[in-house]
């Protein structure tokens, strides 16, 4: 639960806690909070905290990211789950006792996964940078997008149709893996690029297939007809009219979770997701 300084001073946890507005997730936020506010292990504070205790779900937890993604650095995320076990929480509700347990006894160690950086220029040269810890999807809504993929200084292929998804690996299971794309173990650090609902006839051609590139490859998207285009970032979403290029990349820092012991290997969590018991 100690945290060093940098004088080698062992310091209070500070521990943010936030939550959906779903009943049950606010009740265990408010159980949180009045256990670890007198608990002199513990230092409850939204500003510059050590750990952020997320309650909710998945979306929650992405959230929960973006209010913190400047702090990477520094921060370590938990997620606490109000429903089923999601990809991104380690706990149920009924386990705050488990993790305040296994928070005390925290010596820092951490579990990270890559994260995807996304560059956005517009006709005009704005450029709008994101982080995204699911993925990012470009659209174009009323009509066909087309749009030129380059991978890795490559023209790889004149794409039209509806979109296309760049996720991460541990957003592989999300909207990546409802378009087709591969299911990727959160520590291989790569990209994966997914069409979506892509023209493929006499005429046009595009791989099909999704594609997974390695860490230091960069994705480049030039769409080629001026309109607005729909850019959702995990779990917002944003209008952009005239865009010029999206630039996809691997973050050069990855988010951080609290190493947990009893953590749920990722295979059980897909698993769990999508498979449900053999024995039934
Ligand atoms: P939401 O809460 O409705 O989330 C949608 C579902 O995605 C939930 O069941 C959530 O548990 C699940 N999910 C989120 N991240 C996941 C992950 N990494 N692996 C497996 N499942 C995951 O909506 P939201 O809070 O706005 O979440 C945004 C996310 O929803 C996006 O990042 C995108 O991945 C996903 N999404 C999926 C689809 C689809 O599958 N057709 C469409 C749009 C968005």
């Amino acid at each position: 639960m100690t945290q060093m300084n940098i004088t080698g001073k062992k310091e209070m946890m500070r521990v943010a806690i936030i939550a959906n507005s779903k009943y049950q997730s606010r009740r265990i936020a408010a159980k949180l909070f009045a256990i670890l506010k007198d608990d002199p292990d513990f230092y409850l504070s939204k500003k510059n905290p050590h750990v952020v205790i997320s309650i909710g779900g998945d979306g929650m937890l992405l959230s929960a990211f973006h209010k913190y993604e400047r702090e990477l650095s520094h921060v370590r995320f938990v997620g606490v789950h109000t429903g089923h076990l999601g990809f991104y929480t380690d706990y149920r509700d009924f386990e705050i006792d488990e993790l305040i347990e296994n928070l005390r006894k925290d010596t820092g160690e951490k579990v990270s996964y890559p994260i995807l950086k996304v560059k956005i220029t517009l006709d005009n040269g704005r450029e709008i940078k994101s982080l995204a810890l699911n993925e990012a999807t470009v659209k174009r809504i009323e009509k066909t997008m087309v749009a030129d993929v380059i991978i890795n200084h490559v023209k790889f292929e004149r794409f039209r149709g509806d979109g296309i998804s760049v996720s991460t690996p541990t957003g592989s299971t999300a909207y990546n893996k409802s378009l087709g794309g591969a299911v990727l173990h959160p520590t291989i650090e790569a990209l994966q690029l997914t069409e979506i609902s892509s023209l493929n006839n006499r005429v046009f051609r595009t791989l099909g297939s999704s594609v997974i590139v390695p860490k230091k490859d960069k994705i480049e998207v030039i769409p080629k007809r001026l309109g607005s285009y729909t850019i959702s970032v995990d779990n917002s979403t944003l209008h952009c009219k005239n865009v010029a290029k999206i630039e996809y990349c691997i973050n050069s820092e990855k988010i951080s979770f609290v190493a947990t012991p009893s953590h749920t290997s990722f295979w059980e969590r897909v698993k769990d997701a999508f498979i449900g018991d053999l024995d039934s």
